[in-house]
Formats: structure tokens, C-alpha cells, sequence
């Protein structure tokens, strides 16, 4: 139509997309979504996609939830916005704040809000070094990651970020921010055993402090399992061991949980649930309002708390904050996007149906193409090699994750092409139905793609 082609010029020619290659994108433009609706997607034409990414890791209630439209346009209507700065606030953002101190574990009873989370990262940075400040340690200030750890696109969370082609041609803080390796067991040493692996990659978290020196690292940042490096999970007793070691030298340990908390691996943390540690410092977004509106938390424990409360003396304060920290329309989409995961046991259901999924889906792993398939319940990575026997990695110039996708996509599925590799991440609302048409899918178009790369 007139109307659909006007749209896709408009977007064609002024709409900067994020993370797009502007090297291709003028021939082809972008495919218009309309509609949606639990857990499928529709296009301009009508056609209909499941959506196997659940937006981008986030729609975990799914689409078209009209109590959420409810709540936000009941807020709108009462008071749509004000600053929280000081001493005023909206019935939302303390509700919100106690809802997500009590489901936080430990005592992680404190929550600053930013709009997604980038912000929360670099809020947890802020916020670092203001504590140690405070206690009158001001060299405390370097960070350690992981390369291939995901934690956003402003210059502080892109430099924490170990993803290596996201600093090409930015220059990252090296006297800031340090990385250490990727615990990915898939590429581990043959012949190493999973827990030597394991003690290695602790004992390189722990030598890297005692490199910079305990007394200018400030905190260890990482995500309970890698997403956007590819669903990345550590070996068995990888987070109890990093704690330990920033325990015993005073890092504090900031668990990135943008994409695991609510419900994506059947708790609503994962950090003490999944894992068995209770970080300093989590940081949340997406699936917090499920991607209904933005919002991101930065949830901090008592101890960083009662610091940086206390009455300074060059009468410092934490001077830090967002227009919209607190947003009290974001803040009562996430109170009914919470209410949702709990009332109708979300988490619960993830645990079976996501278990299911994971089942499924490993079984892929039969197939040539496919080297690894990783991850947890609905948050699964299937890693595409040219030979499994040596995990010899494909010619990215094969453009495998992309050809997989499209051929996903031609069967009405929305999967995710990462280099080589694709991951899934939907809505955590999935039937059994929706599952096997998944596996099967993917199955297909595997296949189709193997016999494109033999011809
Ligand atoms: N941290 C993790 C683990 C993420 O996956 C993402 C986004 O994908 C971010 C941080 C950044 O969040 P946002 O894009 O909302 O700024």
C-alpha cells in the first residue's frame, strides 16, 4: 500500500537504526511490524512470526497484556510525570522500589532507577566509586570484566563491555576498565576437565587484582550467563569462586541480570537462585516491564547504603540521577508486569515448559552444522561450526546465523543471528505447541542451510 511504502522511505532514509551495518541497509530497508499479540509477531502484510526473541530478551509476558495498557494509562491520567529529585515521589516508584527489595536477594534492599540498562551499569559504577570515596579509599576505582560480556552502549557500559568489535574505533578507558577471559567451557583446553577449568578462570580474576593492586580495584561486573556473547554459561561454581576472591579483597561484585531476572531462567534473580551468590549490586531492565516501557534498576545492598547515607563531610551527595529516574508511568508497568509473572506463576511455568525447550532444542545438536548448543531454559545459544570433531569456526564470510535466521524467518520464526550463531530468547509464555514448532523450525532450516553450504 501507498501508506506501508511512505513508511518504509521514512525509515529508509531518517530513522537510524541501533547495531545496523549502513553498508547494506539502504537496498534493503526494514520489515514494518504492526501488530502483536502473546506470543507471535505481525508484519505489514499480515504475516505472522512466533517471535524467538522475545523482542530482544525482554517481552516475557508476551504481547498484547491490555492490564498492562490499564495500569500505564491509569497512571497517565493521575500524574504522568514528576521529578523525584529530593524529597518527592509517586505512589509507583516506592511500591516498585519495596517490590524489588523484597524479591532481590540478600540485602539488596536500595533501588535507583534509570531508563534501561546501560544506565544501571553506569549507575553501578557511579555509585562504586562514590562508596569508596566515602570511606576513604578514592583509589578504588578500576573495574574487571569479562571479554565477550555484554553490558551496554554508553561509553562506560560499551567500555565494561568485553564484546571486542564494539570498541573498534572507540577508545576504551584502559586505566578504567580491565578484561579478563570468557568462561566459555565449550572452548576450553581439550583435556582440561571442567573444574580445572573452572579454577583457572578464578584464579585469572584473582591475579588480575593482585596486577592492578586490591586497592585500586573497585568491582568485578558480570552477567550470570553471558547473553549477547553467546549465551555464555560458566562452569560449574565460576560465581561462588569469583565472589570469594572479591570478598577476600574488597571488589565489590555487581551481577549484570538485564537479561536473567524475571522469570528468563524460572526465578525472578538469578544471581542467589541459579547460582547460589548474593552479589553487592544487581542491575536489571527489559524484562522488568516485560519491554512494555523503558526502565532499568541499579538494586544495592544495605552495607553501600548506610555508606554513602551518611552525612559527608565536604558535604558531598551522591549527585547522580535521570529527568525520568523513577518514571511513575514505567514504574507502574513494571509493578503489573511483576504482578503477572507472579500471579500466573510464571516462573513456574518456565521451569517445566523452559525445561522442555531446552530438551528440544538440544536435540539439535545432532545435526552437522551445530558444535554447542548452550544455555538454560529459555535462553539458549546454538553455536554453528565448519567441523564439530575440531570446533573449527565457520567463514564468517558464509554468513551462517544470518542464513539460518532467514530461513527461520520464510517459516514464520523470529530467531536471532549472532555471527555465526543463533540464539533464542522468547516470550517465557511458550506452550508445548509453540515449542515443537520451534524445534522443529529450526530444524528445517538448519538443514536447508547445511545443503545451501554443500551445494
Ligand atoms: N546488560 C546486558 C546483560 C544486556 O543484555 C543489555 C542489553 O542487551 C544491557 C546490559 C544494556 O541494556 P540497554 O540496552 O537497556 O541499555
Amino acid at each position: 500500500s501507498d501508506e506501508k511504502q511512505r513508511i518504509w522511505e521514512a525509515d529508509r532514509d531518517h530513522f537510524m537504526h541501533p547495531w545496523t551495518d549502513f553498508s547494506t541497509f539502504k537496498e534493503t530497508g526494514s520489515m514494518i511490524f504492526t501488530a502483536a499479540d502473546g506470543v507471535s509477531i505481525q508484519d505489514a502484510d499480515g504475516k505472522r512470526y512466533l517471535d524467538g526473541i522475545g523482542g530482544l530478551w525482554c517481552v516475557n509476558i508476551g504481547y498484547g497484556r491490555k492490564e498492562i495498557a490499564e495500569a500505564v494509562a491509569e497512571q497517565i491520567c493521575a500524574i504522568p510525570y514528576f521529578s523525584t529529585f529530593g524529597h518527592h515521589t509517586t505512589p509507583p516508584a516506592a511500591k516498585l522500589a519495596a517490590k524489588l527489595a523484597e524479591l532481590a536477594p540478600g540485602d539488596l534492599n536500595h533501588v535507583f532507577y534509570g531508563c534501561g540498562g546501560s544506565v544501571a551499569n553506569d549507575t553501578a559504577v557511579r555509585l562504586i566509586h562514590f562508596y569508596f570515596n566515602q570511606l576513604g579509599k578514592p583509589t578504588k576505582k578500576q573495574i574487571i570484566s569479562r571479554i565477550d560480556g555484554y553490558h551496554g552502549s554508553t561509553y562506560m557500559a560499551m567500555s565494561i563491555t568485553g564484546v571486542k568489535v564494539d570498541h573498534i574505533g572507540f577508545d576504551i578507558d584502559e586505566q578504567m576498565v580491565h578484561h579478563i577471559s570468557c568462561p566459555n567451557p565449550y572452548r576450553r583446553d581439550p583435556g582440561l576437565s571442567e573444574e580445572a577449568f573452572c579454577r583457572q578462570k578464578v584464579q585469572e580474576l584473582e591475579d588480575k587484582i593482585l596486577e592492578i593492586g586490591p586497592d585500586n580495584v573497585a568491582a568485578f561486573f558480570a552477567e550470570p550467563i553471558m547473553g549477547a556473547g553467546g549465551v555464555i554459561v560458566p562452569p560449574e561454581g565460576y560465581h561462588k569462586g569469583t565472589l570469594e576472591v572479591c570478598r577476600k579483597y574488597d571488589v565489590l561484585y555487581v551481577s549484570d541480570e538485564v537479561v536473567t531476572a524475571f522469570g528468563r531462567l524460572g526465578h525472578m534473580f538469578a544471581s542467589e537462585d541459579e547460582f547460589g551468590i548474593v552479589p553487592d549490586i544487581i542491575t536489571c531492565a527489559k524484562g522488568l516491564t516485560s519491554g512494555y516501557l523503558p526502565l532499568g534498576a541499579t538494586i544495592f545492598s544495605d552495607r553501600i547504603y548506610e555508606v554513602i547515607s551518611k552525612p559527608q563531610a565536604e558535604g558531598a551527595i551522591f549527585t547522580h540521577g535521570f529527568t525520568y529516574s523513577g518514571h511513575p508511568v514505567s514504574c507502574a508497568a513494571a509493578l503489573k508486569n511483576i504482578e503477572i509473572i507472579e500471579r500466573e506463576s510464571i516462573c513456574e511455568h518456565v521451569k517445566e515448559m523452559g525445561g522442555y525447550f531446552e530438551e528440544r532444542i538440544r536435540e539439535l545438536g545432532e545435526l552437522d552444522l551445530v558444535g554447542d548448543v548452550r544455555g538454560r531454559k529459555f535462553m539458549i545459544c546454538l553455536e554453528n561450526v565448519a567441523n564439530k570433531a575440531t570446533k573449527e569456526l565457520i567463514d564468517p564470510k558464509a554468513k551462517v546465523g544470518n542464513r539460518i535466521a532467514d530461513a527461520c524467518q520464510k517459516r514464520g520464526l523470529i530467531v536471532r543471528p549472532l555471527a555465526h550463531m543463533n540464539i533464542l530468547s522468547p516470550p517465557l509464555i511458550l506452550t508445548r505447541n509453540d515449542v515443537d514448532f520451534v524445534a522443529q523450525t529450526l530444524r528445517e532450516s538448519i538443514l536447508e542451510v547445511t545443503e545451501g553450504l554443500r551445494a
